[in-house]
């Protein structure tokens, strides 16, 4: 049978819908207990309230550290009703039973996004709090805990139509409880690792709010859900959609892979990349943000159908006037012009989604992967390479034209997963070969990829000729490098370090190539 709530203690920090609660439990004939600046609110609305600190007989104390810690708290909360033991020891010690619990949190997280110094974080550590919402959860049986105002329209349903909670309502809210608890620990560990600059604490826990549910996963089979880390980097779980379906799984995915990647290009002048599967089909600078749209697109024009773009810069009028001459799933740019949003609103499927800003490329976030059994952490890859880095190992140095592209390919080749070959003319990708199990393989598919290219826009010869090629890891053999030059590419960027170098090295001279070293490889699984 549902449990009748007789007495409930409120103590919120975020006081949103708090007076209409708590007038509707007043309705219900709820007995109310507070705490300070909760009970002062209720009363300021003329709500018959008690305070905690009446109840225990202590004040609340060190800066309201302490006040709800105590039995008279915590034994309502978490007797048995229906054990005598416990029901004695209710009455020898004169504690009343709590029902109802309401609690949200000191705002740590928030507090922490502000940029507050470490003592103010510290003190954003609310104890009595999760304590009180642990004790609830526990003892579901006989108490409801809500830890969200979004809950509260759902428990005066449920009050409303059942007299009481079912033991089905405590439940759910119980395990909201302690996802919230647990959210809310593993948001001050996290802080603190960051505040002294540990990176392998001895547990790692990552906790993220439900933004969506998403219809299903990877594929129709799976179900699958859509979650903010609170971290507020700019990006697609952040961003605004302006119109267009519900992103999917695969759509969230693709995007952030689009928007990642031109965000290298931050301040460099207009860029675009087009992503299928999570990788790049094209990617192209330009005087303009349409020529860089075109130049993505025209990489490869097969691959670019139904593709996700993302743009360097606010979507304009002229850019979106080529985009919508395809089908595209989706278009993310740091904001968009009314013109623009105008032109898209004739594509009702097409999803638009802007961003304040872009994501800064040079601030790391922890990356997971999942294992059987476990899961690895690293930080995210954030490259160092800067042109002045980049060591000439051929007897030909790259003209300056070649340098300019080789750096594009190597930013590009970043976010291609490997084994990633990436071939670059005037500034844009002219041929992509991802995700080989060889590294000659997607040297080859690449070339392919630039044949096919010249075949669709009527080129008299394969825009390989004369390209410049990025590999994310070194060549072990001198294959790879025999392959690019018969191609046509003219100098090469990769990390170098492989046991062969000199003999890689020999090659590219023996070839007329270019060839420069960055240091650094780009593996991406
Ligand atoms: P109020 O605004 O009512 O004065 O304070 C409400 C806040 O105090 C809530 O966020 C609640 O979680 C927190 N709180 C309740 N009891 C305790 C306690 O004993 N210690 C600490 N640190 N916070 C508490």
């Amino acid at each position: 049978a549902p449990v009748r709530i007789t007495r409930a203690l409120i103590s919120v920090s975020d006081k949103t819908g708090l007076l209409d609660l708590a007038r509707a439990l007043h309705g219900h004939g709820v007995e109310l207990l507070s705490t300070g600046g909760t009970s002062a609110l209720l009363r300021e609305a003329g709500l018959p309230v008690k305070d905690v600190s009446d109840v225990t007989g202590f004040p609340e104390m060190m800066d309201g550290r302490v006040k709800t810690l105590h039995p008279k708290v915590h034994g309502g909360l978490l007797a048995l009703r229906d054990n005598p033991a416990h029901l004695a020891a209710m009455a020898k010690h004169g504690i009343g039973p709590i029902d109802l619990l309401v609690v949200n949190l000191y705002p740590f997280e928030a507090t922490v996004a502000k940029g507050a110094d470490y003592d103010t974080c510290i003190e954003n550590i609310d104890i009595g709090g999760p304590a009180m919402i642990r004790a609830a959860a526990k003892n579901h049986a006989f108490v409801a805990v809500v830890t969200d105002p979004a809950d509260y329209a759902p428990l005066l349903a449920e009050l409303a139509e059942q007299d009481g909670t079912t033991l089905a309502f405590r439940q759910k809210l119980a395990l909201t409880a302690y996802a919230r608890t647990a959210a809310y620990d593993t948001a001050v560990s996290t802080w603190m690792a960051g505040a002294i600059g540990e990176t392998a604490p001895r547990y790692r826990s990552f906790a993220g709010k439900l933004a969506q549910t998403l219809r299903y996963g990877e594929n129709p089979h799976q179900s699958a859900a859509f979650y903010t880390d609170g971290s507020g980097r700019p990006g697609v779980a952040t961003a605004k959609q302006w119109q267009g379906k519900e992103l999917s799984y695969n759509n969230i995915n693709d995007t952030d892979a689009a928007f990642e990647l031109v965000a290298e290009f931050a301040g460099q002048g207009p860029a675009c990349a087009i992503i299928k599967h999570a990788n790049p089909c094209g990617v192209g600078k330009a005087a303009s943000l349409r020529d860089a749209y075109l130049r993505a697109w025209q990489c490869d024009q097969t691959s670019a159908f139904g593709g996700i773009v993302a743009l360097n810069q606010p979507l304009d009028a002229a850019t979106a006037e080529e985009i919508v001459k395809i089908f595209t799933e989706v278009v993310i740019a740091p904001g968009a012009s009314d013109e623009a949003k105008a032109i898209f609103a004739a594509k009702k499927n097409l999803r638009l989604l802007t961003t304040e800003t872009l994501p800064d490329p040079t601030r790391g976030v922890l990356a997971f992967r999942q294992v059987a059994g476990g899961f690895l952490v690293q930080d995210s890859d954030v490259d160092s390479v800067t042109p002045g880095d980049l060591r000439v190992v051929t007897r030909r140095t790259p003209s300056a034209q070649e340098l300019e592209d080789l750096f594009f390919a190597w930013k590009v080749a970043k976010h291609v997963k490997s084994n990633a070959i990436v071939y670059v003319k005037d500034g844009a990708t002219v041929g992509v070969g991802a995700g080989q199990m060889s590294r000659v393989d997607s040297t080859m598919i690449a070339a392919r990829k630039a044949g096919e290219m010249g075949t669709a826009l009527g080129l008299p010869e394969t825009p390989a000729k004369g390209c410049v090629a990025a590999s994310d890891a070194f060549f072990p053999f001198p294959d790879g490098i025999e392959v690019l030059a018969s191609v046509g590419a003219t100098a090469v960027i990769q990390p170098g370090g492989s046991m062969n170098d000199s003999a890689v090295i020999e090659a590219a001279d023996r070839l007329g190539l270019a060839m420069v070293f960055t240091g650094q490889r780009h593996f991406r699984h």
